[in-house]
């Protein structure tokens, strides 16, 4: 027997509970973790604050590179990670408003 998530209130329950002892949901346990929202948003999150760290671990390798470089070191360092910084972009806003969405129909 383990603890699972309520589905309803996301408060912690026997894996065999009937019933939830926070919110009386009916058979509250979730049997796979994708369709427990708390755990969608809880590796949403982690997920957009990792697409945000390597969204400003590039830029500042940009800042930094081109520091140090001469007159075009922009541009080549611009060419390495250009790539990285709009998939991290786009990744970081498509988790914020996934995990946007879900909260809202949680509601
Ligand atoms: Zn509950």
């Amino acid at each position: 027997m383990s603890v699972a998530k309520c589905k309803e209130c996301g408060g912690d329950v026997s894996s065999k509970a009937a019933v939830c002892p926070h919110c009386g949901l009916l058979d509250p346990a979730l049997t796979t973790k994708k369709s427990n929202p708390v755990a969608k948003v809880s590796i949403l999150t982690r997920s957009r604050d990792l697409a945000g760290l390597l969204f400003y671990s590039s830029v500042l390798w940009l800042f930094f590179s081109t520091h140090a470089g001469g007159e075009d070191a922009f541009f080549v360092a611009w060419e390495k990670v250009n790539w990285l910084i709009g998939i991290c972009a786009a990744w970081y806003i498509g988790a914020e408003i996934y995990r946007i969405i879900i909260e809202r129909k949680r509601k």
